[in-house]
């Protein structure tokens, strides 16, 4: 891995591409900065060398400029990190106006673009724009682990105009060699929790991990698909007809490596996706008609908590059930209380996923996760064996 630990960025102005990806609530305030402090230690070394830093970063998914996703709201987190005497803003992230901003920066100074997603160009990867971002400065550093899993001009094509002048940020080896951990150095047993809405943003990564992991817990809205597929009867939960073969298909794998499938035996059930319905638990397999499942119960708790408790090795991505409704929020509580307690008796737990870290989050569990991964997409995507563009790019010696 080319990383940033033993290089000296002195009077250099380094490029960074951050993921300030972050919430914001209605009056455009950051509701959760993890993503922001997680790159504080990349800038903090580029400027404490005696560099400068132009950070770049997309935030939300624009369809053009719109004060929205101006990154202008991430500033005030910034100021209060750094100081802001020191930290700067470009209304352009590229052109005369960004151009004039970067090389008027002094050393130890910052300089936030705005959302390179402002610019079409950014996603199709446009070389052209690249350029004019790479323009900016002297060293590339990307330390986006979110976005490490598209080919876009900030995140991948940009770095072919610094063939010998880029690495990786802290963030990023941190999370490679966390999730490498993982992978390579598996104990046993190891438990693999995926939840979230579907089954088809989650197959690949059951695929891969059935030659892994001697249990799955299963979890979420992708839980009635696997039902449905077992000849259950779920109601008006969430399902994906297309993907029943396919969940067959896991099942039966699992079978066949002797890995433990753990479905939830009862479901928090609701006749509204919303908290004022007409609440009631039944077993997943045996839902009434008109009723959903929103929340795993209480065997299914006690179940997946003795098997999470065994762990020596837990990887935990999407959320039992619709936790951003307080009443739906209790499995997942209750699990990531569970992963946190099998990590204070010795597993390795590594969190990914924007709400499975949204979650560890809301219930104050961070410091009680070995690792909690600021990717989902990436996350996912590094362990089923991708090379990730972000990365590859970074090790290519090609000059544009
Ligand atoms: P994902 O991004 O695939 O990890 O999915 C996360 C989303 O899944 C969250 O917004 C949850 O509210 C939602 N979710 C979890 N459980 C359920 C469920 N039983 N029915 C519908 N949505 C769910």
């Amino acid at each position: 891995m080319k990383t940033i630990h033993s290089l000296n960025f002195k009077n250099k102005r380094v490029l960074i591409r951050v993921d300030f990806n972050v919430p914001l609530d209605e009056n455009f305030h950051v509701t959760d900065d993890t993503r922001i402090r997680a790159a504080v230690p990349t800038i903090n070394k580029v400027i404490s060398d005696g560099g400068a830093a132009i950070l770049m970063s997309h935030l939300g998914r624009p369809k053009g400029p719109a004060d929205k996703y101006s990154l202008k709201h991430i500033l005030p987190v910034l100021n209060q990190i750094f100081g802001s005497e020191c930290v700067h803003f470009s209304s352009d992230c590229i052109g005369e106006k960004a151009l004039q901003a970067a090389s008027s920066l002094p050393m130890g100074h910052i300089l936030l673009l705005e959302n390179v997603r402002f610019y079409a160009e950014e996603e199709k990867g446009d070389i052209e724009f690249a350029k004019k971002l790479a323009a900016l400065g002297q060293f590339y550093v990307n330390d986006a682990f979110g976005t490490a899993h598209r080919k876009h001009a900030s995140t991948a094509v940009i770095a072919s105009f610094f063939p010998d002048s880029k690495a990786l940020g802290f963030l990023m080896a941190d999370e490679v060699t966390n999730i490498s951990k993982v992978l390579a150095d598996i104990h046993h047993p190891f438990v693999a929790i995926i939840g979230g809405a579907k089954v088809s943003s989650k197959i690949n990564i059951l695929r891969n991990l059935t030659d892994k992991v001697d249990h799955f817990i299963i979890g979420g809205g992708m839980v009635f698909t696997f039902i449905k597929a077992l000849g259950g009867k779920v109601g008006a939960s969430l399902i994906e007809d297309n993907m029943i073969d396919q969940a067959k298909d896991i099942i039966d794998k699992c079978k066949e490596h002797g890995v433990q499938v753990h479905l939830p035996f009862d479901s928090v059930c609701s006749d509204k996706f919303a908290e004022d319905g007409e609440i009631v638990t039944y077993p997943t397999n045996l839902i009434s008609d008109g009723f959903m499942g929103l929340d795993i119960g209480k065997t299914a708790i006690e179940e997946f908590q003795s098997v999470i408790m065994q762990a020596k090795t837990i990887l935990w991505n999407g959320p039992m059930g619709v936790f951003e409704m307080p009443t739906f929020q209790h499995g997942t509580r209750e699990i990531a209380n569970a992963v946190a307690n099998a990590t204070k008796k010795g597993a390795f737990s590594l969190v990914g996923g924007g709400d499975s870290v949204a979650a560890i989050n809301l219930f104050h569990l961070a410091d009680d996760i070995s690792y909690v991964s600021t990717g989902g997409g990436a996350m996912l995507e590094y362990m089923e064996g991708i090379v990730l563009p972000g990365i590859a790019a970074i090790e290519e010696t090609q000059p544009a």
